[in-house]
């Protein structure tokens, strides 16, 4: 029966970093520096778990149409904008592919970059476009604008997963003033950078803006995720959406979380001062980064080699390998709590 089963997924699919972990788990590491998949290192408070417990006991019932808690405590970081939300950023991202794009239409992705944009668009049998950023991973405006001539959607990411270097706005400008399709702007890492990219959203209706609460707001477990986008937008992605997405228990926990505004800012200073410290203290060359995350360029190693060795010593980063349009000589290492990062200084140093 496998012969029904579509070409594209008997290929590719989500690459799933999870060597690292076995590699640690069997070194009998007695605790494991988590420093591979960008996450917030501290569990929920005890306020958001309270909310998670007290939803799961209507779990029976269906989530409402409108989850309103959840809405009013995302107005309250967004009052200007129109949301809409998903089962993760990553389920809004197959939202608004569904909407725009059809079979054969072309899809533009400035790489390398996080690969669920080319693994969603492709599964909605869109030809997938690649543009390769410069050397210093800044984006090329004139080439990406070439690229996204008769394109109905492109992807942007800033802070740029793995890269972590931010796009000024004013080349977001650029590219929106220059481009007719909508440009989906991957915000996943934007409360980490000082940078605010939401004012374009007044002057340009093809620009969509991706949020998370799986980063900043410590719900990576929960797939809680949503997009600001122009008004004209929202009710066609009302109709695209998977119904019900977003669980009651995710409603509950992400409107909690999302009031703890005192702890997203404490974390992301903390990110701030590690950057800092990764820059100056790690001895491989650190790309400049605005995410909780920075790309460490371990040449003449390779990213895999490094990453194997790290694990052996019961610390996980990724290796970029898989990350296409990327040399194979980098790891992306998040920053976790004090004791991990001061493990991965000391680790990747003695590589
Ligand atoms: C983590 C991440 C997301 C968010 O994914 P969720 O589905 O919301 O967990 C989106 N884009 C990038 C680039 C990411 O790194």
């Amino acid at each position: 029966m496998k012969r029904w089963v579509r070409d594209l997924y008997k290929e590719s699919g989500y690459v799933y970093a999870t060597r690292a972990w076995e590699i640690a788990k069997g070194a009998g590491c007695p605790k494991i520096a988590r420093l591979a998949s960008n996450e917030n290192p501290s569990p929920p408070s005890p306020a958001v778990v309270a909310a998670a417990c007290e939803a799961v006991k209507g779990a029976n019932r269906y989530p409402p149409e409108n989850q309103w808690d959840l809405l009013a405590a995302l107005k309250r970081w967004h009052p200007d904008e129109h949301m809409v939300l998903g089962a993760g950023m990553d389920g809004v991202i197959e939202t608004v592919i569904r909407v725009l794009v059809g079979a054969g239409d072309p899809v533009v992705i400035s790489t390398p970059t996080f690969s669920f944009y080319g693994i969603a668009a492709a599964a909605q049998g869109a030809r997938v476009v690649l543009c390769r950023r410069e050397p210093d991973f800044s984006v090329n405006v004139p080439a990406f604008l070439q690229a996204c001539r008769g394109a109905r959607l492109a992807f942007l990411c800033t802070p740029n997963n793995p890269t972590g270097n931010v796009t000024p706005p004013e080349a977001v400008a650029e590219i929106l003033d220059g481009m007719e399709g909508v440009l989906f702007l991957d915000n996943a890492y934007v409360e980490f950078s000082g940078t605010d990219y939401r004012p374009l959203l007044r002057k340009y209706d093809n620009l969509v803006i991706g949020r998370t609460l799986s980063k900043i707001h410590a719900l990576a477990g929960l797939r809680l995720g949503y997009a600001l986008v122009p008004a004209w937008m929202d009710p066609y992605l009302e109709k695209a959406k998977t119904p019900f997405a977003v669980s009651v228990v995710a409603a509950a926990a992400g409107a909690a979380a999302l009031g703890e505004a005192e702890r997203a800012k404490a974390y992301a200073a903390h990110v701030a001062r590690w950057r800092e410290r990764y820059t100056k203290e790690i001895r491989w060359k650190v790309h400049p980064s605005g995410a909780n995350f920075v790309l460490v360029d371990v040449a003449p190693l390779t990213g895999t080699e490094a990453m194997e060795r790290l694990a052996a010593r019961c610390v996980l980063v990724r290796s970029c390998a898989s990350f296409p349009d990327l040399a194979d000589h980098y790891l992306r290492v998040s920053i976790g709590e004090d004791w991990e990062n001061e493990l991965l200084i000391r680790e990747i140093n003695a590589l």
